[in-house]
């Protein structure tokens, strides 16, 4: 089974109250079985939401209490998002998932590279606070921009089951 964000499979769950509908992962996924998650609303956060950016750090530093996720205004949602990725990590240890999808640049999402905490568009190396709990299970996670090696091929090709496509969102 195949997590994957659920903005990236057309739920408009992005802090815009739009999405981040992705129809070449769409069409890859069709036959496959997959759990669409959004972090940040099962961390209780409104759609839409104002946006936040980690400040001065990663997802591990987030885990680890050395940064905080904050809105542009300044108001601190660092609970909320480790709320939102606590839910997911529950999920992930009750599926069976051999593959996680997530959108890059998130601060839950991000997988290579995140927002540097200025609000200014620029990014850093570095992984959302969500993506870090799902490595820390040993699950292999990619951003929607990753090339597809033929070992995460494989991994996709194992997720192929009878049973229908799991649209329903979390
Ligand atoms: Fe998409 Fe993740 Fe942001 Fe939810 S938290 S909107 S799934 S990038």
């Amino acid at each position: 089974m195949i997590m994957i964000s659920a903005c990236l499979l057309g739920k408009n769950c992005k802090y815009s109250g739009g999405n981040n509908e992705n129809p070449c992962l769409i069409d890859l996924l069709k036959d496959k079985k997959t759990l669409p998650v959004c972090p940040e609303e099962l961390g209780s956060l409104p759609t839409p939401r104002p946006p936040a950016e980690i400040i001065k750090g990663n997802g591990y530093d987030v885990l680890h209490g050395l940064a905080r996720i904050c809105t542009k205004d300044g108001g601190d949602v660092t609970e909320s998002f480790l709320k939102g990725a606590e839910a997911v990590k529950k999920l992930a240890q009750s599926h069976p998932i051999n593959l996680a999808i997530m959108k890059e640049r998130s601060p839950s999402c991000g997988v290579c590279k995140i927002y540097d905490g200025t609000f200014s568009g620029k990014t850093i190396p570095g992984l959302g606070v969500c993506t870090a709990l799902l490595k820390d299970l040993g699950i292999t996670v990619i951003s929607e921009e990753s090339p597809l090696s033929p070992e995460i091929l494989t991994l996709i090709k194992e997720s192929e089951s009878s049973y229908p496509f799991i649209n329903g969102f979390s």
